[in-house]
């Protein structure tokens, strides 16, 4: 996945990070304030309607024990009756005995003044007439509830329903199941009271969050204004949003640190092993006595997804450091013999150098790995070199075992760069070695005239009194070729001969130097 791609999906994953905790928050915010307040809207709701019913259960009980009495009408007896229960009973305010539109007596005294009759809205199921919003008979006053049994009336003042503990922002209205109003707190509501008919008890309609709650022949609703709700929204928001841009910013922090991490070399490289961009170029190895090609080394290159080819020396160390080598080796193994497989079975001299990392010598795990790779191609592992720096034999036991394994097998044992690291005689006579590969950087001392060198003798004597076979890297001028070859290294590779190339180049370049056997003579080191 290239860079812009990763940069653009980040960015499109951005925005529904950082959006969606802020917008989920603001959501809940407006859940909970409309579930608050519609919670309190209801328990004063319920509040309000049982104190209806209750109070006028006791206005009518009381009316119907008046009612009952044994005592004649109007008899100062009575009337002393009437004048205890408006005392005794708090939701009555006066009592009166009505006969043929008369209103003969009451708790005020004897009267007998004509009176009209009240419109009766409803009658209660135990008989009581209701009427709502009477002008009282006798003084004038605010409109009342009368409650009539009998000749007997009650009046009770509604505003008694509304005195519960009020929020100054709630508006409360008591009314009738039949949808009479009987008390507001405040205009503006009562419209809600035609919602008995049509059920819905609660709801957020016409610039009002009501509630409604019934109590036997009462009706009670709770309801906050839109703005007053916008404000309660508004204190909940500013609760709950600063926890959504938390939330958001640590989104925002994880999303930039996964893409830093997509975007660092290391993701960079998992993502190439995983898609196998990795190619093998080859570079010849040529006998120097007659100079001919008798094999090439496996060089890696990471060619990515524009095409461009990255060279071994910049992700090898990445590749090591991570782990990722293994894998790598095995791709290398599996390509090499893709692309080389045929021409090494067709031509047995023929051999291919591949490298190994330190982490491959001293698991010792590539044997397995080669052996797949191997394994119905028909190639012989004598036709395989493995190259180990001597950074691949620091944990000598593991690895001098991994390549007395491998030698076991067959398979050349070859060590690269020497002289660059730590080696010795002594050192080298301990490990299991077929090839040396003398580092460039010695080739690169020879004289440039004559080729010679001291260092680069003393190695060569060395290598050939253990008896290795010696490969010359990094070999740039027939100079340098002329005076390894009259040394008595028999192999070389280097810019003079080829540089690394693709398969095809190689076979090409294979093709037209093809090795001459002649009597007597190494073709190559390799085990046919
Ligand atoms: P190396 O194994 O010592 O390979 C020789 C390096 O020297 C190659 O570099 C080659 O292209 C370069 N070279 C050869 N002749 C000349 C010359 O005449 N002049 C100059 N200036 N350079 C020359 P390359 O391909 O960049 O590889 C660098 C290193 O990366 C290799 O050094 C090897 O250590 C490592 N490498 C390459 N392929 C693999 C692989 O498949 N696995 C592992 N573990 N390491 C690899
Ligand atoms: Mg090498
Ligand atoms: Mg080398």
């Amino acid at each position: 996945m290239n860079r812009k791609r990763i940069v653009w999906e980040s960015i499109l994953l951005g925005f529904p990070c950082v959006l969606l905790p802020v917008l989920l928050m603001g959501y809940l915010a407006w859940m909970l304030n409309l579930h608050s307040a519609q919670q309190r809207l209801e328990s004063l709701a319920v509040v309000a309607s049982g104190r209806a019913s209750g109070t006028v259960n006791e206005a009518a009980g009381a009316l119907k024990r008046i009612a009952g009495s044994h005592l004649v009408p109007c008899t100062p007896e009575s009337i002393d009756e009437m004048r205890l229960l408006t005392i005794n009973t708090f939701s009555v305010k006066s009592v009166g005995y009505v006969e043929e539109e008369v209103f003969a007596c009451g708790s005020w005294g004897s009267m007998g003044q004509h009176v009209k009759p009240w419109r009766e809205d409803f009658t209660t199921t135990d008989g009581v007439r209701v009427s709502i919003g009477v002008q009282p008979h006798i003084v004038h006053a605010k409109p009342m509830m009368a409650l009539q049994y009998a000749a007997f009336n009650v009046l009770v003042d509604p505003e008694q329903f509304l005195q519960v503990p009020l929020e100054d922002n709630v508006h409360l209205a008591v009314g009738t199941a039949g949808g009479h109003l009987v008390s507001t707190s405040r205009p503006g509501v009562e419209r809600f009271l035609s919602r008995v008919h049509t059920g819905s008890a609660k709801g957020l309609e016409e610039g009002y969050l009501y509630t409604l709650v019934h109590s036997g022949d009462w009706v009670a609703i709770a309801a906050l204004s839109r703005q007053e709700l916008l404000q309660g929204l508004i204190r909940m928001e500013l609760l709950l949003l600063p926890i959504g841009g938390l939330i958001a910013g640590g989104l925002a922090v994880v999303l930039i640190r996964r893409t830093r991490q997509r975007l660092s070399p290391l993701a960079e490289l998992r993502l190439a092993v995983r898609r196998r961009q990795f190619i093998v170029h080859y570079q010849p190895i040529m006998r120097l006595s007659d100079g001919r090609c008798i094999g090439a080394e496996a060089l890696l290159r990471w060619r990515r997804r524009d095409g461009s080819l990255v060279s071994p020396d910049l992700f090898i160390p990445l590749a090591e450091k991570s782990g990722l080598i293994l894998p790598i080796t095995d791709q290398v193994f599996e390509q090499v013999m893709h692309d080389l497989g045929p021409l090494l079975v067709e031509d047995r001299s023929l051999h291919v150098s591949i490298n190994l990392a330190a982490e491959d010598v001293s698991s010792g795990r590539f044997l397995s790995a080669l052996e797949r790779a191997l394994d119905k191609s028909g190639v012989h592992p004598g036709q395989i070199w493995l190259e180990a720096t001597e950074r691949g034999f620091v944990a000598i036991e593991s690895a001098r075992a991994a390549m007395n394994r491998a030698r076991a097998l067959g398979y050349q044992a070859a060590i690269d760069d020497f002289g660059t690291g730590f080696s010795s005689l002594q050192h080298l006579q301990q490990l299991p070695l077929d090839i040396l590969k003398i580092d460039k950087s010695f080739v690169d001392t020879l004289d440039p005239d004559t080729g010679a060198g001291s260092v680069t003798t003393h190695i060569i004597d060395m290598a050939r009194s253990l008896g290795l076979q010696i490969v010359a890297e990094g070999i740039e001028t027939q100079a340098q070729a002329d005076y390894l070859r009259r040394q008595g290294v028999q192999f070389g590779q280097g810019w003079y001969f080829a540089k690394a190339m693709p398969a095809e180049a190689f076979k090409c370049f294979y093709q037209a130097h093809v090795p001459a056997v002649s009597p007597g003579e190494p073709i190559s080191t390799a085990v046919v």
